[in-house]
């Protein structure tokens, strides 16, 4: 069985004022049945770790770049996210790979530097609409699976997110069956190469979850939490679909 996992990724939202929805959030993640992770962008880690620390609330980095140091202007190295206080990284977001032209063989290579400092990461995997429509879904997914994710890897320092790209802010979800068929798919994949082993590593769903869809999504087989953007902002959004995986 592998461990749940409520992630919020506030993307480019947040400023210092908003660390009060971490506050907001104790009482809810003291009580929660599984791990609670935060990643605000990386101006809030090291003041949103701080205050986390008095809860058990883990942060992590949005991402991080594949060098441990050097000439890289504007990037941050996954050994710098664990130093500000991070425990986490969220790597493969399909907003990097269309805005930063990030392909599975980048994703792979931070993964591995993610895990080298010491950080679990969060491989985000999906298909944009055009390729559901044509019916590649699964292979899509597969293909990315088994790109980004070094094969080296510990199941737990990894976790996956299975994120239909056009799901991702719009409000659309898929239907329960098309969530089980691609996260079975998933499962699956990673039992191929990694065994028995592979029942260890968390599959999150992400894509415009919400405190009133998320218990019938956890409900789904494979299933084990949720990446959630817009409603991982407010605590009282977030605080909904941590109980529902509670
Ligand atoms: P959303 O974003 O919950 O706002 O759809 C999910 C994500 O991109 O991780």
């Amino acid at each position: 069985m592998a461990r749940k996992l409520a992630a919020g990724n506030w993307k480019m939202n947040g400023m210092t004022a908003d660390l009060v929805e971490v506050d907001a959030l104790a009482e809810v993640v003291e009580a929660a049945q599984c791990e609670v992770l935060l990643c605000p962008p990386a101006t809030l880690i090291a003041p949103m770790a701080a205050r986390a620390g008095l809860m058990s609330l883990y942060v992590g980095g949005q991402t991080c770049h594949s060098a441990g140091s050097g000439a890289h202007t504007g990037d941050i190295s996954a050994a710098m996210l664990a130093d500000a206080g991070a425990t986490h990284v969220i790597l493969g977001h399909s907003e990097r790979r269309a805005d930063h032209g990030e392909s599975s063989t980048d994703v792979a290579l931070q993964v591995t530097a993610a895990i080298d400092a010491g950080l679990v990461a969060i491989v985000c995997v999906g298909e944009t609409e055009a390729e559901r429509d044509a019916g590649v879904t699964l292979q899509v997914v597969a293909s990315q699976v088994a790109g980004s994710i070094p094969s080296g890897a510990a199941p737990e320092q990894i976790v996956v997110a299975y994120e239909p790209v056009w799901a991702i802010g719009t409000g659309r979800t898929p239907t329960l069956e098309q969530i089980a068929e691609v996260h079975d798919h998933i499962r699956s994949e990673l039992a191929t190469r990694r065994g028995g082993a592979a029942d260890a590593i968390p599959l999150l769903y992400g894509g415009s979850v919400k405190p009133g869809n998320a218990a019938e999504i956890f409900a789904v087989s494979n299933v084990d939490g949720a990446l959630v953007g817009g409603a991982s902002l407010k605590a009282a959004d977030f605080s909904g679909i941590i109980e529902a995986l509670s």
